[in-house]
């Protein structure tokens, strides 16, 4: 089994290797910190993690849009200009925040949905019982995965139980 260094390392040059295009605006993805983390806790908890964050992203982005409403709701008319211009800064802040979030949201849960589908020993079908051998880019020459899904790295594994190897 490699050293933690030496998946480090891999890691990094599989991030070094992205192009960067249109992904400014998207949000962060844990691609590099993936093995990591996965490898750390396990993948079910890891799995269980990103379930629970993704759904404080969404509560957070449903008390955005009850802020926004509330603020829509405020109407006019309004005295002076300062107050009018208060509540639409305020409104276009919260609408910004909870889009933000509802982004984050769908891409946490489509990296852990992604995942998930390939977590399954295909000899033993054990479900999220392996353990991770080294990582690599992910290949997408056609452009088939969405550009969070492309950016996670190859996780190359080995089943716990029957020792089958994989990649996901
Ligand atoms: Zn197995």
């Amino acid at each position: 089994m490699p050293s933690e260094a030496r998946l480090a390392d891999v890691s990094r040059r599989a991030h070094a290797a992205r192009v960067p295009t249109t992904r400014r605006f998207l949000p962060p993805t844990p691609s590099n910190d993936l093995a990591r983390a996965i490898g750390a806790r396990g993948f079910r908890k890891w799995y269980e993690g990103r379930l629970v964050e993704s759904h404080l992203y969404l509560v957070l982005a449903f008390l955005c849009l009850i802020l926004l409403v509330a603020i829509i709701e405020q109407g006019g008319p309004y005295n002076s200009f300062g107050a009018a211009l208060l509540l639409l800064g305020a409104s276009a802040i919260a609408g910004w925040i909870g889009l933000w979030c509802t982004r984050r949201y769908f891409t946490i849960l489509e990296t852990a949905q992604f995942m998930s589908d390939r977590s399954e020993c295909p000899h033993c079908q054990a479900y999220g019982r392996f353990e991770i051998l080294y990582t690599g880019p992910r290949e997408d020459a056609e452009g088939q995965l969405s550009p969070t899904l492309a950016d996670l790295p190859l996780l190359f594994v080995r089943c716990r139980k029957c020792e089958t190897r994989w990649t996901m």
